[in-house]
């Protein structure tokens, strides 16, 4: 699907905030967030207790994310089913030959 990216050696305690870094280098604890979507209640990423102390970082990193690989959130893949009837004409009598 996508290329894989190395892990960033610094992982849960990077820090960075440079696009080009999250370009290069994946964090698994941000995808997961990412990945998680926002909260319906508060429209927020959801992170998760153990990364609370640097939710302000994440939350910044998270919006690179966005902008670096961003979600296909346009799906317009309308199933149309049109049923179309087909009227089926009896009233034409076939001529039966017997044949004998
Ligand atoms: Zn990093």
């Amino acid at each position: 699907m996508s290329t894989k990216l190395k892990k960033c050696p610094y992982g849960e305690q990077c820090y960075r905030k440079n696009p080009i870094h999250f370009g290069e280098f994946s964090h698994p604890h941000l995808d997961k967030i990412y990945l998680n979507g926002l909260d319906p209640e508060t429209n927020n990423y959801v992170i998760p207790d153990e990364l609370f102390m640097s939710a302000e970082l994440i939350e910044i990193q998270l919006k690179l994310l966005e902008k670096l690989f961003p979600k296909s959130g346009d799906i317009t893949g309308s199933s149309s089913t049109s049923s179309k009837t087909k009227e089926v004409d009896k009233s034409r009598g076939s001529g039966r030959l017997d044949g004998g």
